[in-house]
C-alpha cells in the first residue's frame, strides 16, 4: 500500500504564501516514511491532506494506487495519530479502541475480539477498563496507536506522536514503534521535526523546507550527500566553510579537497564538514591531507557522552566539533585556547 502525492499545493488564504508549494513524493509500501523539517515547514498540512483533514488547492494524493483526493477521512482507510493524544476522555482504553469499529458498525463479538488483539499488540492487556487519566503519558500514546490500527488501516499518519512526551519515554517509544511496525507492516508516514528520529526509525525520509521538498531518499542518502546547504545543516548538523577553486581543486583555509567537476577558476564554493569528521588536538599531528587548521575555541557544550566545541577558524568561519567524553577529558581545552582541528578529507561534501 504505498501513498502517492502528486504535485500537492495548499494555501491558506489567497494570495498568501503557499504552506505547501507542488509537493510530490512517494511513500513506498510497508515503510516508515518520514516527512523531516523545521517548524512551519509545511509538514502536518501535507499529512492532514493525505488523512482528508484538508483539501489540498492542487494535486492528487493516491493511496494503494486509487485517487482519493476527494474522498472523505473514513472512506480512506487512514489510521491517524497526533500529537496530543485526542484519546475520548470519558470512554475506557477498551471503548477508546473500539471507537472506529463501532462507527463501521463491525459485530459486538468482532469488536472485542479485536481489541483484545489491539491491547495484546500494544501490550497493555491488565489496563483495557481503565480511562485514559489513569494512564501514564507514554501508555495513552499507545492506546492512541491501538485506536488508530484496529481499523486495519492501509495506512499509518503519525503527526509528531511523541512530541509531548519526556525524553526517556520517547526514546522508548520510538523503539517501541519500529517492534510495533515488524509485527504489522502497515505503511507508515511519520511527521517529526527531529533528525535523529527521523534517521533512526524510517526507510524513507522527505526533507521540508518552506513548504517544498528539499530532498527526498534513504537517511544514509540524504546524510551522506546532501544536495542543499539547507540539508546539508538540518541533517546531521553540518558546519558549511567558505572556499574557492584554485588549479582545479577546492581550497577551504588549510583543507584542500577535491572540487566538484562543474565549478570554474576562482569560484566560490561551500564545504559541508559533519561534526564527527574533525580531531581536535594539542599539537598538529595532521594526517596529511592539509586539512589541519588552528581554531580558537569560542563555546563548550557537554551533551551526554560527548562535548560539542564550537571553533572558530582564521577565515571566520565557525564550525562544531562533537568530541567523545573521554578524549575531551585528555584534550583539556578550554574556552578561549587554540587548537588544531584535522579535518577528515575524504568525508568533506563540496
Ligand atoms: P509543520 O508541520 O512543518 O510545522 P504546518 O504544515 O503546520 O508546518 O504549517 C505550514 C504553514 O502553514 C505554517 O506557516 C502555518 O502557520 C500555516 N498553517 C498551518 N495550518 C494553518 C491554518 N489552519 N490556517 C492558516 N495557516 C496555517
Amino acid at each position: 500500500m504505498s501513498v502517492i502525492v502528486e504535485k500537492l499545493t495548499k494555501r491558506f488564504s489567497a494570495g498568501a504564501t503557499p504552506a505547501v508549494s507542488d509537493v510530490s513524493f512517494q511513500a513506498p509500501p510497508g515503510a516508515i516514511t518520514t516527512l523531516l523539517g523545521p517548524s512551519g515547514a509545511g509538514k502536518s498540512t501535507i499529512l492532514r491532506a493525505i488523512a482528508g483533514l484538508e483539501t489540498p488547492d492542487e494535486g492528487r494524493i493516491l493511496i494503494d494506487g486509487v485517487d482519493c483526493t476527494d474522498l472523505p477521512v473514513q472512506k480512506r482507510g487512514v489510521g491517524v495519530v497526533f500529537q496530543s493524544y485526542a484519546l475520548f476522555r470519558h470512554m475506557t482504553v477498551r471503548e477508546n479502541i473500539a471507537f472506529g469499529l463501532n462507527v463501521r458498525r463491525m459485530s459486538r463479538g468482532d469488536v472485542n475480539a479485536r481489541v483484545d488483539e489491539m491491547l495484546k499488540l500494544i501490550q497493555l492487556e491488565e489496563l483495557g477498563r481503565r480511562t485514559p487519566s489513569q494512564l501514564s503519558g507514554g501508555q495513552r500514546q499507545r492506546v492512541a496507536f491501538a485506536r488508530a490500527l484496529a481499523i486495519r488501516p492501509k495506512v499509518l499518519l503519525l503527526d509528531e506522536p511523541f512530541g509531548a512526551l519526556d525524553t526517556r519515554v520517547r526514546e522508548e517509544l520510538r523503539e517501541w514503534l519500529q517492534e510495533l511496525h515488524e509485527l504489522t507492516g502497515v505503511t507508515t508516514l511519520l511527521v517529526t521535526h527531529d533528525q535523529e528520529e527521523a534517521l533512526e526509525i524510517s526507510q524513507h525520509v522527505v526533507i521540508m523546507s518552506e513548504g517544498r521538498v528539499a530532498q527526498a531518499g534513504k537517511p544514509e542518502d540524504v546524510y551522506d550527500s546532501p544536495v542543499t546547504p539547507f540539508v546539508a545543516s538540518f541533517v546531521g548538523g553540518t558546519s558549511i566553510l567558505k572556499g574557492h577553486v584554485r588549479e582545479g581543486r577546492a581550497e577551504v583555509g588549510s583543507l584542500v579537497v577535491a572540487a566538484p567537476q562543474s565549478a570554474r577558476e576562482g569560484e566560490a564554493v561551500r564545504a559541508f564538514v559533519r561534526p564527527h569528521d574533525i580531531k581536535l588536538a594539542r599539537s598538529i599531528n595532521g594526517n596529511g591531507n592539509g586539512g589541519a587548521s588552528t581554531g580558537r575555541v569560542e563555546r563548550l557544550k557537554p551533551v551526554g557522552g560527548y562535548v560539542k566545541v564550537l571553533l572558530k577558524l582564521p577565515s571566520g568561519d565557525s564550525v562544531t566539533v562533537e568530541v567523545p567524553r573521554k578524549e575531551f577529558d585528555e584534550l583539556g581545552v578550554v574556552e578561549g585556547d587554540s587548537v588544531h582541528a584535522d579535518v577528515r578529507a575524504a568525508r568533506v561534501f563540496v
